[in-house]
């Protein structure tokens, strides 16, 4: 459905070329496989840039709505995307430790001439997933079966108890 995206990482960040699309989640096989329903879009936009230190890295934004599995009742459970990052490029050989900055969080990226945006988008996206998924207590459809007098009732001591006095 979505064409494959093909970019230039270090030409991108030198020259502060952008890039905003909207990507199908049909469309990423690894991130289809641990959700419940692979419909929707995922947006991004990708910009090149220079940081202070005269780095060239890529920011990237992803947002958008995730059918991921709640692993308490199994439903479905809408997981907000909403990633922020900046990726600073490192050539074969090179290596020095990113600066931090106050809004983003700033990871490595190998620098690729032809970098494939569309796994770049995925990646960042299955980082950001929840190891287990779950509704919050309040609204997750298991919730009946934690109350407490339900749980007294099958309370194995209780039944040894009542074992003990018919003896
Ligand atoms: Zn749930």
């Amino acid at each position: 459905m979505s064409e494959q995206l093909v970019i230039d990482s270090l030409e991108f960040a030198r020259h502060g070329q952008h890039l905003v699309g909207e990507i199908a989640v049909a469309d990423l096989p690894r991130l289809r496989d641990l959700l419940l329903s692979d419909n929707g879009l995922l947006r991004y936009r990708l910009s090149g840039e220079i940081s202070v230190l005269d780095r060239p890295r890529l920011a990237l934004n992803v947002s958008g709505e995730l059918a991921l599995e709640c692993q308490r009742c199994l439903d479905e459970l809408v997981f907000p995307v909403d990633v922020s990052v900046r990726l600073e490029l490192v050539k074969d050989g090179e290596s020095f430790i990113p600066v931090e900055e106050e809004d983003d969080s700033v990871d490595l990226i190998s620098a690729d001439s032809a970098m494939d945006v569309m796994a770049l988008v995925e990646d960042e996206v299955l980082l950001c997933l929840p190891i287990a998924p779950m509704h919050p207590p309040e609204v997750c459809r298991e919730k009946d079966c934690r109350v407490a007098p339900e749980l007294d009732e099958v309370n194995p001591f209780k039944v040894l108890a009542s074992l003990k006095k018919n003896v």
